[in-house]
């Protein structure tokens, strides 16, 4: 198995059935959203802000119930937000070796993995 070292995903370079897995990075939870907007490495545009303040406007007049998604984390998860340093395993083709073979690299991989 190996471990993202962005996202610390684990998952296996070999799936199941044989064939190869290439890793891309999920974007942001909706945990990782509240930490990022509370800590404001994430800045939401100004369309984005007004829908987070109705969200908490609603979830003030009509709390969610027990076991429901509040309307903050139902906006939250309208968003699909690039981690930084987000990886992608998947290849593309950079070239040809002298003897006419592909050469091929990731399409992003700023931090590696760890094998676990
Ligand atoms: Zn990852």
């Amino acid at each position: 198995m190996r471990s993202c070292n962005t996202c610390k995903g684990t998952y296996p370079d070999v799936q199941a059935d044989g064939t190869s897995y290439f890793h891309q990075c999920p974007p942001l939870s909706v945990a990782e959203l509240h930490a990022a907007i509370t800590a404001g490495t994430l800045v939401l545009t100004a369309a984005q802000q007004a829908q987070l303040a109705a969200a908490q406007t609603a979830d003030l007049k009509t709390p969610p119930a027990a076991g429901t998604l509040s309307q903050v984390d139902t906006f939250l998860q309208t968003l699909s937000v690039t981690r930084k340093n987000a990886r992608d395993e998947n290849v593309v083709v950079v070239g040809k070796d002298t003897a006419g073979n592909p050469i091929v690299h990731a399409k992003a991989d700023p931090t590696g993995f760890t094998e676990v």
